[in-house]
């Protein structure tokens, strides 16, 4: 069995996030709550590669055209359309040419329960209610409102995988096995070792 500080989560700066010069503050983020790096490239990615990355899971396009639906209805305003498809097929083409306009970070961050602590750094998904202290709740001011009148998707900085099994697929779409690297940093002793003899001299 997997020991629980070897969870990993797929995280990428996305084009907006290199292009506001935040990549060293988020990658600071994850560092300072002792996450460990294991692997991390510059990547321009192809459209191809951004449709399948977002469709890893086959329930997602089902799933995120609902729930911007719901989202519509909720604030008492008429969806695009009331086929949740047919909603995530714009969303898709929109996050394609968002995806691929600039450079993006990919990175493997690995720790205890690296995927929830990963979002929660992160906030949530729509920059305008993402909480105050979180990565998009404190660097960007998108909404759904403003990108979907503006046909484009919302500029929130940064992906991170939503489940253990997403980062899994997340991560072997993105990196070879070798691209990750087996190290150990200095500081998971006090993070994680039972027994901390050996500090005092
Ligand atoms: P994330 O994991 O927080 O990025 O969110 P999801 O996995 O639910 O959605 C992936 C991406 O689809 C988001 O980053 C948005 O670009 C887009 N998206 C998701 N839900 C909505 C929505 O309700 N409205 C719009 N316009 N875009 C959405
Ligand atoms: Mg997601």
């Amino acid at each position: 069995m997997k020991k629980f500080q070897e969870e990993m989560s797929f995280v990428a700066i996305k084009p907006d996030g290199v292009q506001r010069s935040l990549v060293g503050e988020i990658i600071k983020r994850y560092e300072r709550v002792g996450l460990k790096l294991v692997a991390m490239k510059m990547v321009v990615p192809t459209a191809d590669q951004i449709e399948q990355h977002y469709t890893l899971d086959d329930t997602w396009r089902q799933v995120t055209g609902e729930k911007t639906i719901k989202s519509y209805m909720d604030k008492g305003l008429t969806p695009p359309s009331n086929d949740p498809l047919a909603i995530t097929a714009v969303i898709l083409e929109n996050l394609k040419k968002y995806m691929t306009s600039g450079p993006v970070i990919m990175m493997v961050w690995q720790g205890a329960h690296a995927v929830k602590i990963v979002r929660k750094i992160l906030g949530g998904t729509e920059p305008l209610s993402s909480d105050v202290g979180t990565i998009r709740g404190d660097f960007v001011l998108d909404s759904y409102q403003i990108s979907d009148a503006g046909k484009r998707a919302v500029r929130n900085l940064v992906h991170a995988s939503g489940s253990v099994e997403e980062a899994e697929k997340e991560i072997k779409h993105w990196f070879k096995p070798e691209e990750i690297i087996k190290y150990r940093l200095v500081q998971e002793q006090i993070l994680y070792d039972v027994n901390l003899d050996g500090l005092l001299e």
